[in-house]
């Protein structure tokens, strides 16, 4: 496969085709061993996964050794250097199926291209082609029990002594926690700062540094197969070479990626609404009430063209601002759009298609009980929805 660096096809949309505005046979190709290698080495372990609230690591370093995890990392890394396109199928699909294989998107497309741009290229040659081969893989703890929306208020600290970091404080909610090899850790260099973002650093943690503790596994309503769990940091000892980029430049990495980040989002919510309203579809013509098929009621009718409606209008956009994301736009604002709208519709798509299947919907043999529960993250993580509405507000001048 060749690295196709943009595209500039006018986005088509059909409602189920996986065939997206931005992807190329190449990419479709891609897709395409994709589900098979989630058709064989996934979905018969899903349930089992739930059951355990754990994904086995194992599955990343296969999913490496097939080629993916960063599908974008330059050849010169050891990456197949393929562009942003092939991060959205693995957005898309890991999305359709659910569960913790989606902290593979997550390290692919999010944590990654932190090395790749403001890592040194010593810390590219020591971690980036595992990072692609599955032997590393990656978490990003931002998150503290007492802050979230709020990142310049973070009060994990990193003093300097010598030749490392101490690290004290403590991280939540953290996706790919227990599995991860290196954790970017957000710490305050610099407590005193004004304004406060300027003191804020990442430094990469490697899983067995001393004093580092990773702490519970949490218990969630959703995501089950996901590992999230608590990080401790007690006089984590980590040498100065692990900071990414420079002291103070962290807040400022962060955003920098977000553009990226509320796509893949938005495109993953939008892979999961097209899963659970095909699913619907399919239930609702095979299921009978009064002797016909309940998707001859008007009521079912009606709600699944609104969310065929819906799910369009999300299509065309969320394609359109890929492509562009792809040819390099700045799209900040429209990213938070598609970010919240997407991730809103994707949630009450999954209550509204719940229902439309009865007592059954809230079984857990039918994929649509996971479903509502595992979407109610979205609007909540990559930055909350209400705070998606602030930047635009915000970019809109108010
Ligand atoms: C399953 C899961 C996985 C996660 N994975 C990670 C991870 O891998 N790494 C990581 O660092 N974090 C992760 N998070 C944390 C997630 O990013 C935060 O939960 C999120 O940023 C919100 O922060 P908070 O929970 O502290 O909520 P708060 O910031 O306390 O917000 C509470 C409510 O107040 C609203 N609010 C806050 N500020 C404003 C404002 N200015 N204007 C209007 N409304 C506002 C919020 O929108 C929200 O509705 C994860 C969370 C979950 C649930």
């Amino acid at each position: 496969m060749s690295k196709t660096s943009s595209t500039t096809k006018a986005p088509t949309f059909d409602l189920f085709s996986t065939k997206r505005a931005y992807s190329t046979d190449e990419h479709e190709m891609y897709r395409t061993s994709l589900q098979k290698f989630i058709e064989k080495e996934v979905k018969p372990y899903l349930h089992e996964w739930e059951e355990n609230g754990y994904t086995p690591r194992e599955l990343y370093k296969k999913m490496g050794e097939h080629g993916f995890l960063s599908p974008q990392v330059d050849p010169a890394y050891g990456g197949l250097g393929l562009d942003f396109g092939f991060n959205l199928v693995l957005a898309e699909e890991t999305s359709r199926i659910g569960g913790g294989i989606g902290g593979a998107s997550l390290h692919s497309s999010i944590t990654v291209p932190y090395i790749e741009k403001y890592a040194t290229e010593e810390q590219k040659l020591k971690y980036l082609n595992g990072c692609v081969t599955g032997d590393i893989f990656t978490a990003v703890a931002m998150t503290e029990p007492g802050t979230g929306s709020d990142l310049a208020s973070v009060n994990t600290t990193a003093v300097r002594d010598g030749d490392y970091y101490v690290i004290n404080g403590q991280k939540t909610f953290i996706t790919n926690g227990l599995n991860a090899d290196l954790i970017f850790v957000v710490v305050k260099t610099d407590p005193k700062a004004v304004p406060a973002r300027k003191g804020i650093s990442i430094i990469m943690v490697e899983k067995d540094t001393p004093g580092f503790i990773c702490g519970r596994k949490l218990k969630k309503m959703g995501g089950h197969s996901q590992d999230t769990v608590e990080l401790i940091f007690e006089d984590a000892r980590v040498p100065v070479s692990n900071l990414l980029g420079k002291e103070g430049e962290g807040f400022y990495i962060l955003m920098d990626k977000l553009q990226q980040e509320r796509i893949i989002c938005a495109s993953s919510a939008f892979a999961l609404g097209q899963e659970m309203l095909e699913s619907t579809i399919r239930y609702v013509k095979e299921r009978h009430a009064f002797g016909v098929p309940i998707s001859s009621f008007q009521n079912t009718q009606f709600e699944i063209a609104e969310m065929a409606t819906e799910l369009s209008i999300a299509g065309a956009f969320i394609d359109d601002l890929a492509v562009r994301h792809m040819n390099g736009e700045d799209i900040t604002t429209q990213a938070s759009m598609a970010k919240w709208w997407m991730t809103d519709k994707a949630r009450k798509m999954s209550a509204r298609c719940l229902q439309l299947h009865g007592g059954y919907g809230y079984m857990e043999e039918y994929d649509i009980a996971r479903q509502y529960r595992d979407v109610a993250v979205m609007p909540i993580y990559a930055g909350t929805n209400e705070i998606m509405k602030n930047i635009i507000a915000k970019n809109l001048g108010l």
